[in-house]
């Protein structure tokens, strides 16, 4: 069952120790000077050799499915910043709702669907891509349905509740002979990219420790932490939803995959948001280069989307580092910090349109239902080595 995904995860291993961001990037610049992308990774396109060029007009129809807070406030508005991407359809619950938007952006009310009539957008010739953004427990069944309606598919994270789950989306994607990727933003981010660059290249020297922190307070109160709640929908708690960016750093910045797990896990007792789902969940990887990463996960305290990496020459912070806008980069060497500054990009239109291309060079996205697959089940043997108190061998 793991052989595809070892397979994937070893080309991802090799695009990242030769660089692949960087070169994706065209980053100039050493440490301690300003680095100024030149290329962005959708920008860049195909690279020089021997891929075909696109039409420069080219954009590839998108469905969102699921209208709610990150879906209308982040992704809809970004298609706007699209060059391959553009948004021709809408899938919703709240018919009203769904229609507000449509008309907001110029979307045909016949391309307005809900979750019953969903498999006729089998039928809608303008629809390239379904982009589904729903409560995480929703994701398996939409992304099947989706590519078993010829359509291609661009996940949210967590990529499904169970390590099942994301095989049973996989093998939908490969029978139906369509691209599935996991919208991991983050891997198409000017400052994690540069990020991955520095401590991939030896510019903070040998790496050693990461240390890497997601937290945000859990508003029972806010419809969109309803669901968070519920173990059905959410899957887990702040691991699966939050903790999921400290894991995913420390994966794309050694660019390997931990072989040794150690966690503990704590819900304040009797708090009834952590009835279903943890609270916290602090948990320590052991990578085969010697890397050790110490990360942590809440829904019980403010704020943080930070990641350290500590080299034997520098330490490189990134804080915030998983934000949408406003990222800050920097690299502390013989106790003077210095801050780099990058231009920043649109995140959800450079992931959105590293997909369309992938769709029509026919490529194999950079985040594909593996590398979520990967994540869920290093999430599920983080649960277990917090539950067992046992270093779990993976
Ligand atoms: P919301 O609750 O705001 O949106 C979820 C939407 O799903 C709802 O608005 C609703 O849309 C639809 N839905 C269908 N069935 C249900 C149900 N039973 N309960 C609740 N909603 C339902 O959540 P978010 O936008 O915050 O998160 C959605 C997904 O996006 C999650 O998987 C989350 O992990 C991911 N996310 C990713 C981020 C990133 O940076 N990559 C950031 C934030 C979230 P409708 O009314 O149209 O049917």
């Amino acid at each position: 069952m793991f052989d595809s995904l070892k397979k994937e995860l070893s080309r991802r291993a090799l695009l990242h120790k030769a660089g692949f961001g960087f070169m994706a990037l065209g980053v100039t610049g050493a440490v301690g000077h300003i680095i100024k992308p030149t290329r962005t990774l959708a920008q860049a396109g195909p690279a020089p050799s021997n891929e075909p060029s696109l039409p420069p007009e080219k954009k590839l129809g998108w469905a969102v499915v699921g209208l709610g807070k990150f879906a209308t406030q982040q992704i809809m508005p970004s298609f706007g910043e699209c060059k391959r991407s553009k948004l021709v359809a809408l899938v919703s619950g709240d018919r009203p709702k769904a229609e507000k938007y449509a008309q907001q952006y110029g979307i045909n009310p016949k391309n307005v669907y809900n979750y019953q009539n969903y498999d006729s957008i089998r039928d809608n010739p303008e629809v390239d891509v379904i982009y589904i953004i729903l409560p995480n427990g929703m994701y398996a069944e939409y992304s099947i349905r989706g590519a078993q309606a010829g359509k291609h598919i661009m996940c949210e994270k967590p990529m499904a509740n169970t390590v099942e789950e994301c095989q049973a989306m996989i093998d939908a994607a490969k029978k139906a002979n369509r691209k599935l990727m996991i919208a991991y933003r983050t891997q198409y981010e000017p400052y994690n990219l540069t990020a991955i660059q520095l401590a991939q290249s030896g510019k903070l020297g040998k790496l050693k420790s990461i240390t890497s922190d997601h937290e945000r307070i859990l508003n029972p109160k806010d419809p969109v932490d309803i669901w968070r709640m519920q173990k059905k929908l959410a899957g887990g708690g702040s691991l699966y939803d939050i903790g999921i960016y400290s894991l995913q750093a420390t994966r794309y910045i050694t660019g390997e995959e931990p072989v040794a797990i150690n966690a503990m896990m704590y819900s304040t007792p009797g708090d009834p948001r952590f009835r279903e789902v943890e609270e916290n969940v602090n948990f320590m990887l052991h990578f085969p280069s010697g890397v050790l990463a110490n990360c942590t996960s809440s829904y019980g305290y403010s704020s943080t989307k930070r990641i350290q990496v500590f080299g034997s020459d520098a330490v490189l912070e990134l804080d915030p580092a998983t934000d949408y806008y406003q990222h800050r980069l920097f690299i502390n060497r013989d106790n003077q910090t210095e801050e780099q500054k990058i231009e920043e990009k649109n995140q959800f239109a450079l992931e959105m349109d590293h997909l369309s291309e992938c769709i029509m060079q026919n490529k194999q996205p950079k985040t594909p239902g593996e590398e979520g697959l990967q994540d869920v089940r290093l999430m599920n043997l983080i649960y277990e080595a917090a539950r067992t108190d046992k270093t779990i061998k993976v």
